[in-house]
């Protein structure tokens, strides 16, 4: 049976053995899903002839799109050289110590080391790996506690949805102990009749109330998004973040910035904590740093930890096999290669983002949009039954579910989170490109007002 041809059988195959990510797998096992067999610049195609724009970059990683042909080609002439070796033992290998001086090159001036693992939720378990080190190190080792936002994502092995604020995760993970969290700076859904920067700087206080509560002494570190990504595109208050850095600065508090979507580009400029001026001691990323091209993670090291622990004090007993793998960090260079070659981020800064928000405002008179938020080139709406009220279309966000259903219909891939639709395109479109999608994403709408009777 030559199953690529047959679309049937492939797709009776995967409902028969292959379990999927954050799916209910009763429904997928009876329903099976969309089979993408290509994709090329930002379109993806499935076995079922169908074209999509991709309006979610993949998942939030292929900011470049998928026709970068220097990646894949790095990837096999390093495949051919050493496809793989260990960087244990005293061993290190030429693309995982070129990646790291690169990273140390294009990340905020306080990083200079990196620690490589093979994803988001890996780098986020190293945090706390790399936070409690430090604070044994400096003969602290009660500050073990980390703070962290309800709804926030960091990631799904079980520290990092621990880390992580999904209320649906937690009821079927239990959490780490040492991880508490506050509200996360969600105006549109918890600001009630404040003000968005006076909501921002009460919801931020909430950070230095709950070290009180905790103990100064005990708390170790506070991880954020920069903007929250997967809990729905939530742009904080332009007053939250000076006041999360203050409030840091003035405790003995690390500052994690998880840039694994924000990073590379996404907020316009290279990192999310540049767009928000933060300057966070340690630094999550992943996705984007192989343009989805290769599993890579990592955490860019500060010099205030990094100095801790290079100053001694045995072995850090903690890695993975695939740390720094080296086809990997070929990706990862080739990746790095083109953004630095070229001005695609600054592009997408100035010209292709400034577009695309401002055509999605124009769905702020929409009868169904309550809210459209966004930052270079992601962005989110709000649907709603009645803007004064900020009601929701139907209950259990069918609403949503319903829209990006007719968008996904109609050809543009997107995602809902809650009662947003979501999207982060490459940041390679074109400006007639986010054209389509604003027109694919408007009939989405009409027919999601039309069907739920909302004019
Ligand atoms: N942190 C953030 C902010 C993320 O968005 C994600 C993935 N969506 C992760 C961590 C986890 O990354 P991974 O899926 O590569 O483990």
């Amino acid at each position: 049976m030559d199953i690529k041809a047959d679309t049937a059988a492939l797709r009776q195959l995967d409902r028969a053995h292959h379990l999927h990510p954050f799916t209910d797998l009763q429904d997928y096992a009876e329903h099976g899903g969309r089979i993408v067999n290509r994709a090329e610049h930002i379109y993806i195609h499935d076995t079922d002839g169908n074209k999509m724009l991709d309006g979610m970059s993949g998942l939030w990683c292929c900011n470049l799109g998928y026709s970068q042909h220097s990646i894949a080609e790095a990837v096999y002439r390093q495949l051919r050289e050493l496809p793989y070796y260990n960087n244990f033992f005293k061993c290190s290998n030429q693309p995982a110590v070129e990646l790291a001086k690169a990273l140390a090159e294009v990340t905020p001036a306080q990083f200079k080391h990196v620690f490589f693992t093979n994803s988001g939720s890996e780098a986020n378990d190293t945090n706390i790996r790399l936070v409690h080190r430090y604070f044994d190190l400096l003969g602290k080792p009660e500050k073990k506690l980390f703070i962290s936002r309800k709804n926030a994502y960091h990631g799904s092995t079980i520290a990092a949805g621990s880390l992580g604020g999904m209320a649906p995760m937690h009821k079927q993970a239990i959490g780490l102990t040492y991880v508490h969290h506050i509200n996360q700076p969600h105006w549109f859904e918890n600001g009630g009749d404040l003000g968005e920067a006076e909501y921002g700087l009460q919801v931020a206080r909430e950070l230095e109330a709950k070290i009180e509560e905790l103990g100064e002494d005990k708390v170790a570190a506070f991880i954020a998004e920069p903007v929250q990504g997967a809990g729905g595109v939530i742009i904080p208050p332009q007053t939250y973040w000076p006041e999360i850095q203050r409030i840091c600065d003035e405790r003995d508090i690390l500052l994690i910035a998880d840039e694994v979507i924000c990073g590379f580009g996404r907020t316009g400029k290279w990192f999310g904590s540049e767009t928000y001026g933060i300057k966070p001691q340690l630094m999550t990323f992943a996705k984007a740093i192989t343009n989805g091209y290769m599993p890579l993670g990592g955490v860019m090291v500060g010099d205030q930890v990094a100095d801790v622990l290079l100053s001694g004090g045995g072995e850090f007993t903690h890695g993975l096999t695939y740390s720094g793998h080296p086809a990997a960090c070929a990706a990862g260079l080739a990746t790095l290669e083109i953004l630095r070659g070229s001005d695609i981020i600054e592009t997408a800064a100035e010209q292709i983002a400034p577009h695309f928000q401002r055509r999605l405002r124009e769905f702020e008179g929409h009868p169904i949009v309550g809210q459209v938020r966004g930052q270079g080139m992601f962005a989110a709406l709000e649907l709603v039954a009645n803007k004064a009220s900020r009601e929701r279309l139907a209950p259990e966000s069918r609403g949503a579910v319903f829209c990006r259903d007719r968008a996904n219909s109609n050809g543009l891939m997107v995602r809902q989170t809650g009662d947003a639709m979501i999207m982060a395109p490459p940041l390679v479109c074109s400006t007639d490109e986010i054209d389509i999608l604003i027109e694919k994403l408007g009939i989405a709408l009409d027919e999601t007002a039309s069907h739920f009777g909302v004019k």
